[in-house]
């Protein structure tokens, strides 16, 4: 039976050492709840590090065979490992550079690097010790960035999905990190990577594509062999929990006394960790320029602060507990009168029964961090507005903004923003607080965190099954011998090439990719064999192919069928059509050019092509959706036909097409195999229009109209090895 492997950096566990020996109890964050219903199930399990340093071997032991009725399995750390991997990579590199805060805090060190590297290892090395074919591995977070390649070379076809719970940066921020290659190729061994918002997604989609050799189309990343797919899946909470707790009778007892503190007073509350990203100094400072500009808040508003302990032996967040422990002292010094305090600052952790009364009487909650992913408390307020009231102030900056529009969404920078925000907040009528907050209840409550881990394994699974069905399609092994087999069979062969893309790879000049040795050496062995008539049909210059292949013995198509070269003969013209139109469009194609550096245009016969292929990315394509908007009345008139391809927008003759040139050769003759390789929008032309008895393959595994695909050149030049290997005076040889 397959099973599902969670893995985290954190272990959902507490250890404790009482007398001399370690105990461990379940801890119960958001994350530990939503993925308690998969983890507790049969054979399913949960890796992690427990959360503290253990030496001792006979430790070891007994605390893994204590997680192990948990389902539970630790990953041990020393304090080396801890230091470098966690507190030094992590940390210091990835957290400040994945929330925006690379010229300030990251540091680039190559020993964290190296153990970041080691420890991702050690993890790997623990999945493969449980892991069978057939399961899926869960993989979490920023710590692991390298671990779903890692598996993936071990275990090819495993599911594996990750998810990233903080912010994945702009490719301007992520590209500042030395080893940016390696995380990225480190995730991309994933089958499904999920985000918390969309902005996420095009971020790492925006990466992935600047940085490495993969290709994306919409939210699928080709990388080698296998499509990744890149999706948002905003994490949700456990709102039941959040609306059922105000009903408690010891949260009862407490919302009494909260209410009894603070009568007549506005309650401001603010929740976070503590760190840098969360901007608790901003919205200090905020705080105090509204205490300074607003007479009649003094004496009759509250903020009610807490900030959870965190890291503090890190200087840099001992430093900013000092800077916050100063700025509230301050505000306090200055505006404190005998009842009434303006900050109520705590810092530490509470127990969930007081989060949830404070969140029940809070008039407003202020979230406004500088950076985050998600951001749960925001959600948690939400959910625990059980009487439809209260007002949330939200930064955009934060994940929860993008689906929590009913608050009163802030740029967290903009102190005078904030200021009308809470003024806004506290002067809100019932009724439009009912307004927004019914909406945001609902949303909460339909994309809980089981909602969130439904959707993501539910889409793990259709992923694998898209992988596998066009894996099926794939030249495989038995499928590449039937093709040879009746290769062998046959007497009357017709063999369609495109160029760019089938037979060689791309190059980003096109007068690059001339032929090689080995490609004249598979044309000539397949033409020597009388029964094969080759064609080459291609989008290129009827003048280019001729300097290539004149003297070969192939039939030669180029600018997609506008001129014929049959061997021996001469290049001869398509009759009947105009090229007037180009009068007209040209010179708009100019335009993109003068406005577009890097791009440039191709006149063939009977068609314009813009190429882009040398444009910024991102500015290319841009460009090229507003050409086509533009020319899109002008070329239905003038019976031309759009194509955007791979980096060009081609404006064409409707009457010239690939499939219409390979139809003139094979009809009314007696082929008894035709078989046509292709990897672009031109070449589909071809794979519709040959009949049901044709082979026809693309070259990449995007949708096509082909029956099979091969990867990439080389697997097209395998495949036709295989061919000439049966022309007759090979086989002479052979003998
Ligand atoms: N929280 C807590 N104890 C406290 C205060 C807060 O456990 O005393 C919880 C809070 O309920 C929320 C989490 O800490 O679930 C903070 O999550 P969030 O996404 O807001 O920020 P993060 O710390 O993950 O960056």
């Amino acid at each position: 039976m397959p099973k599902t492997i969670i893995v985290s950096n954190r272990l959902p566990v507490k250890i404790s050492r009482v007398d001399d020996a370690y105990h461990s109890s379940p801890s119960e964050g958001g994350l530990a709840t939503g993925l308690g219903s998969i983890y507790k199930q049969g054979d399913n399990v949960w890796i992690g590090w427990p959360g503290v340093e253990i030496t001792a071997q006979d430790d070891r032991d007994q605390i893994t065979a204590e997680l192990k009725d948990l389902n539970l399995i630790p990953v041990f750390l020393d304090q080396e490992e801890i230091n470098q991997y966690y507190e030094g990579f992590s940390n210091e590199v990835l957290w400040p550079v994945f929330h925006y805060y690379a010229s300030t805090y990251a540091a680039y060190k190559q020993s964290n690097w190296d153990y970041y590297q080691t420890v991702n290892k050690k993890f790997r090395d623990m999945i493969l010790s449980v892991a069978e074919p057939g399961d899926v591995i869960w993989i979490h977070d920023y710590q692991l960035l390298l671990l779903p390649a890692l598996v993936r070379a071990q275990m090819p076809d495993v599911s594996i999905g990750f998810f990233l719970h903080i912010p994945f940066p702009s490719n301007e921020m992520f590209r500042l990190i030395p080893w940016r290659s390696e995380l990225l190729e480190g995730m991309l061994g994933a089958d499904l990577i999920g985000f918390h918002t969309f902005d996420d997604v095009r971020h790492f989609l925006g990466a992935a594509t600047r940085l490495l050799p993969v290709s994306s189309n919409a939210n699928i990343i080709s990388n080698g062999e296998r499509s990744v797919v890149i999706e948002s899946f905003p994490m949700g909470i456990d709102e039941k929990k959040y609306a059922s707790l105000p009903l408690q009778d010891e949260v009862k007892e407490q919302i009494g006394l909260i209410k009894e503190n603070f009568k007549n007073k506005k309650l401001i509350l603010s929740i976070d960790r503590l760190d840098y990203s969360k901007g608790i100094l901003q919205r200090l400072e905020a705080f105090q320029l509204l205490l300074e500009m607003c007479p009649e808040c003094k004496e009759n508003i509250t903020l009610y602060m807490i900030v959870v302990p965190s890291r503090d032996t890190v200087p840099q967040y001992a430093h900013l507990r000092d800077e916050i422990d100063k700025k509230v002292g301050k505000i306090n010094a200055l505006y404190r009168t005998m009842d009434w305090s303006p900050v109520h600052y705590y810092y530490r952790s509470f127990p969930i029964e007081t989060l949830s009364a404070l969140y029940y009487s809070a008039d407003v909650c202020l979230v406004t961090p500088m950076r985050d992913g998600m951001n749960l408390v925001s959600k948690e307020y939400v959910a625990s507005r059980i009487n439809n009231d209260g007002v949330l102030i939200m930064s955009e900056m934060a994940g929860s903004s993008k689906e929590l529009i009913e608050a009163i969404i802030v740029n967290p920078n903009n102190m005078g923003e904030v200021c009308r925000a809470i003024l806004q907040a506290i002067n809100m009528k019932p009724e439009e607080q009912r307004r927004r907050m019914i909406p945001m209840r609902q949303l909460v409550a339909k994309f809980n965190t089981s909602h969130w881990v439904k959707i993501f394994m539910d889409r793990l699974k259709e992923v694998k099954l898209m992988q596998r069905s066009l894996q099926a399609r794939h030249v495989s092994n038995t499928t590449e011998q039937s093709i040879i087999n009746r290769y062998i069979k046959t007497k009357k062969r017709i063999i369609f090439l495109d160029y760019d893309g089938t037979l060689v790879n791309f190059k980003s000049n096109i007068d690059q990719a001339s032929p090689d040795k080995e490609l004249y050496n598979i044309i000539n062995k397949l033409a020597e064999d009388p029964a094969n008539q080759l064609v080459l049909i291609s989008g290129r210059k009827h003048e280019n192919l001729d300097s290539w292949f004149k003297d070969n013995d192939i039939y030669l198509i180029a600018e997609h069928g506008s001129w014929f070269k049959q061997q021996g003969t001469s290049w001869h013209k398509i009759g009947g059509l105009s090229d007037q139109w180009k009068h007209d469009i040209y010179p708009i194609l100019e335009t993109y050019v003068d406005r577009t550096p890097g791009s440039f245009i191709e006149e063939k016969t009977y068609s314009l092509v813009w190429h882009y292929r040398k444009a910024q990315a991102g500015l290319g394509e841009l460009r090229a959706n507003e050409l086509m908007n533009n020319l899109k009345y002008l070329a239905s008139d003038k019976g031309l036909q759009l194509l955007a391809g791979d980096k060009v927008l081609e404006v064409k003759n409707m009457d010239i097409n690939k499939g219409k040139a390979a139809l003139t050769l094979t009809e009314g003759k007696d082929y008894d195999f035709v078989i046509a390789f292709g990897d672009d929008y031109t070449d589909e032309d071809i794979f519709k229009a040959l009949p049901e008895s044709a082979i026809t393959i693309k070259v990449g595994s995007n949708l096509s109209a082909a029956k099979f695909y091969l990867r990439n050149p080389a697997e097209v030049r395998k495949l036709l090895t295989s061919f000439a290997r049966y022309t007759p005076a090979e086989m002479d040889v052979e003998k």
